[in-house]
């Protein structure tokens, strides 16, 4: 660990290091509850540094090529690699993470960067894009309508989750960067430190112009008040913090663009007419127990609720809680240890909570208090994995709370259901999620069963025996697919390939000579 205990990270706003001037806000080691760092934003002249970013490092990145900016995007990776060990420790120390799982967070946010850096080429030396084919707008040919994309003059301004401190920056930084729009990131304080020396390896190194990329560390005050018109802002955490975001004026009178990534009841479901031990029955149980326990269940697209043909429940409890059992919980520094902590006391305690409130509603089917604790005590933030069952499909019509509580943490319930028409009525209740896995052999079923739940979901994972070995994973963001989700989710989309890049530009409709309008694509070619 390079940083001593108690440093006050610095801020880096209006291309210049900032030291907060309050107390700051101490981030502790969820294991251990050893003081790390504090984080302080005290003091920063926002409005200066909003102003920097948006004049200096947007002009400096729209002059610049899609090609060119891709590039840049390839030496910030190179960067972070050569870093990567330091930001391991961070993880551990600071999330209390399992090598396993800061993985997840840090190569999953370097391979999404690279991905854009790489898109960067494709999209070759140009300065905005072309939006569809032109349109004849009347008999004559000659006056016709061009859409085209521009990078927004303003900046983007992200207001991230503890969760992903590393992943989440760069999923939403590189598709910006590539756009020409320059970046302050303000993380969750929890976990702000590995998103600040991330920031700080990259500043250091000098590739991006000055105002490029910018964070603010502490609280968020005062930062949506800077937000003018051309700015977007991009929001990943509760739905409590999304709706206060939304009724920002920043928002509601200058029609900021807002995207919100917000908590969310995914689901996973066997369908009909697979038996006890199949291979889909198999495929499911293994994906539940690696969604429970991936980062202690703290991911946003993690399974909640577990959806079982009636007749499978037991069996499905049994096999589910059989592979929980053998998760060893624990001071992540232990190496037998597979699943660490929670990233903190108030994660915790909202964990022990929300499992109070739906063990009201449902039967306990694998206790996780049954698990010992590996090199770390009660005063620790591990929790072992809990699945819960509404025990019958009456059960589950009634319990209400499964469908509306999402327990950020390793718990997931398991729902039987009559049929395939009650099963999606059930997936439903969920008012709209990131992502739902449907487990299944037959290629007929699998496919009406996804295009039945689509329009509820960001992503749905269809797993048949045949890519057993090959799918990505229920939880894992993949780059080149959409990550987001209608209705209780937060109505966002994020990634899906170039789609990510809509975001950070202006659609316009241009209406010329179809000879002015043949110029434009000359320049764009
Ligand atoms: P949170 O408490 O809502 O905090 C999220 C961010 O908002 C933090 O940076 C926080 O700063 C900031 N914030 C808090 N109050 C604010 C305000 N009044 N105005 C502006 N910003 C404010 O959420 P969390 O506990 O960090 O994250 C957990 C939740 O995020 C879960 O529900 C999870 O499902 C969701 N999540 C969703 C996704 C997705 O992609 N859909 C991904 C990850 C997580 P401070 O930390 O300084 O308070």
């Amino acid at each position: 660990m390079t940083a001593p205990v108690s440093e006050l990270l610095s801020n880096y706003l209006g291309g210049q290091w900032r030291i907060g001037t309050g107390k700051g806000t101490a981030l502790l080691d969820p294991v251990t509850g050893t003081e790390l760092v504090r984080v302080d934003a005290t003091g920063l002249d926002l409005a200066a540094g909003f102003a920097f970013a948006r004049e200096q490092g947007g002009a400096a990145l729209r002059a610049l090529s899609y090609q060119q900016r891709g590039a840049l995007l390839g030496a910030v990776l190179k960067v972070l690699q050569a870093n990567r060990d330091a930001y391991y420790e961070i993880a551990t120390a600071n999330s209390g993470t399992v090598k396993n799982d800061s993985a997840v967070d840090i190569d999953g946010g370097l391979f999404t960067l690279g991905v854009y850096a790489k898109m960067g080429d494709s999209l070759g030396d140009r300065h905005f894009l072309l939006d569809g084919e032109p349109a004849r707008l009347g008999k004559d040919p000659l006056f016709q309508s061009q859409h085209i994309q521009s990078p927004t003059r303003g900046l983007a301004l992200f207001i991230n989750a503890f969760n992903f401190p590393a992943w989440g920056l760069w999923e939403k930084a590189a598709p910006a960067l590539l756009s020409g729009v320059p970046v302050i990131i303000k993380p969750a304080t929890a976990t702000a430190w590995l998103t600040q020396r991330m920031v700080k390896d990259v500043v250091d190194a000098g590739i991006l112009p000055a105002g490029a990329l910018s964070v603010v560390c502490g609280s968020s005050a005062g930062l949506l008040d800077q937000l003018q018109a051309f700015d977007v802002l991009s929001f990943t955490g509760s739905a409590e913090t999304a709706a206060v975001i939304r009724s920002h004026p920043a928002v509601t009178q200058r029609s900021v663009r807002v995207n919100i990534e917000a908590d969310s009841l995914n689901s996973a479901l066997l369908l009909p007419g697979e038996a006890m031990g199949s291979e889909s029955f198999e495929l499911l149980a293994k994906e539940v127990v690696r969604e429970m326990t991936v980062k202690s269940g703290q991911k946003c697209t993690a399974i909640r609720r577990v959806f079982v043909p009636e007749a499978l429940y037991a069996a499905a409890a049994q096999a589910i809680g059989a592979r929980l059992a053998k998760t060893s919980v624990g001071n992540p520094r232990n190496e037998t240890v597979r699943m660490g902590a929670l990233v903190n006391r108030t994660q915790y305690d909202a964990v022990r909570d929300g499992l109070a409130y739906l063990k009201k509603q449902t039967e306990v089917l694998h206790d996780g208090a049954t698990h010992a604790l590996v090199d770390a005590d009660a005063s620790s933030c591990c929790v072992g994995p809990t699945l819960l069952g509404t025990r019958d499909a009456a059960g589950s019509d009634v319990s209400d709370r499964v469908h509306d509580t999402e327990v950020f943490g390793p718990v997931a319930t398991l729902i039987p259901y009559r049929d395939l028409a009650h099963a999606l009525q059930l997936v439903r209740r969920g008012q709209g999620s990131l992502v739902c896995s449907v487990y299944g052999s037959d290629p007929v079923a699998l496919a009406h069963a996804a295009s039945e739940l689509a329009d509820s979901h960001g992503r749905v994972h269809i797993i048949s025996p045949d890519v057993a070995a090959l799918h990505t994973g229920h939880g894992n963001v993949m780059p080149q697919s959409l990550h987001g989700g209608p209705g209780r989710a937060g109505g966002g989309e994020e990634l899906g390939g170039v789609r990510a890049l809509n975001f950070y530009h202006r659609r316009t409709a241009l209406q010329a000579s179809s000879t002015v309008l043949a110029q434009l694509t000359a320049t764009t070619a």
